[in-house]
């Protein structure tokens, strides 16, 4: 049963788009049917204040905002909650690509490109070159950003690059348990970690089909 059932229809307003289907798309029970979702269901919601350490409530701001923030009643302060970068490469040697099979929850043991959370202080594309380091030991000479993925349902954009190997030796980090090359045949395509991970793959393999270079695939992950 949907767990937005109850909740009831309702209607998608101008710059309201959080406004998401009752089953939030999972199951496609809801189609056509929108409720005011006031808080991501995939973040914890704020609690206390972090000015004054005051609980918070959720409300729309006084300041002309049209969606629900975490509120002090003490200091005012607003806490505004927005979408994470998740940056990483797709490293290539020849035909084939690195991929790193997963030692960490979620999806243990399934296979994904170096990826993980940009870190405040350093641009997307060194944080690309990071993860590619911290999760396979790949030295890599970085190439053109191949594509951005947005996945508003965990409120992520994803982005990656091409990258060039410089060496097919690796050192993965403790959260790969191999790091491995693959040719487009050998990819295994049912043990994939993420469907950004999978549409980010057939983007690069399709590019490579078409002998095309330099397009930035822009995809909406719904
Ligand atoms: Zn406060």
């Amino acid at each position: 049963m949907c767990p937005g059932a109850g909740r009831g229809p309702a209607v998608l307003q101008p710059r309201q788009s959080h406004w998401i289907p009752a089953c939030a798309g999972m199951t496609g029970c809801c189609a056509g049917i929108l409720v005011h979702v006031s808080l991501p269901p995939f973040r914890t919601p704020v609690k206390h204040c972090r000015n004054c350490g005051a609980t918070v409530v959720y409300r729309i701001p006084d300041d002309g905002d049209t969606r629900e923030r975490a509120v002090c009643p003490e200091c005012g302060t607003i806490h505004y909650e927005n979408p994470l970068n998740v940056v990483g490469t797709v490293p290539w040697w020849g035909d084939k690509v690195l991929l790193c099979k997963r030692n960490i929850e979620p999806r243990w043991g399934k296979w994904t490109l170096p990826a993980g959370f940009m870190e405040l202080g350093e641009t997307a594309a060194q944080g690309a070159m990071r993860e590619t380091d911290e999760e396979a030991g790949a030295k890599i000479e970085l190439g053109a950003l191949l594509a951005i993925l947005s996945v508003p349902r965990v409120g992520q954009v994803h982005m990656y690059w091409l990258a060039k190997l410089l060496s097919d030796e690796f050192a993965p980090g403790t959260e790969t348990i191999e790091a491995r090359l693959f040719a487009e045949d050998e990819i295994p395509w049912d043990e994939i970690a993420f469907k950004t991970v999978y549409e980010t793959l057939k983007c690069y393999f399709a590019d490579r089909h078409a002998g095309r270079a330099g397009l930035v695939h822009t995809i909406d992950i719904t």
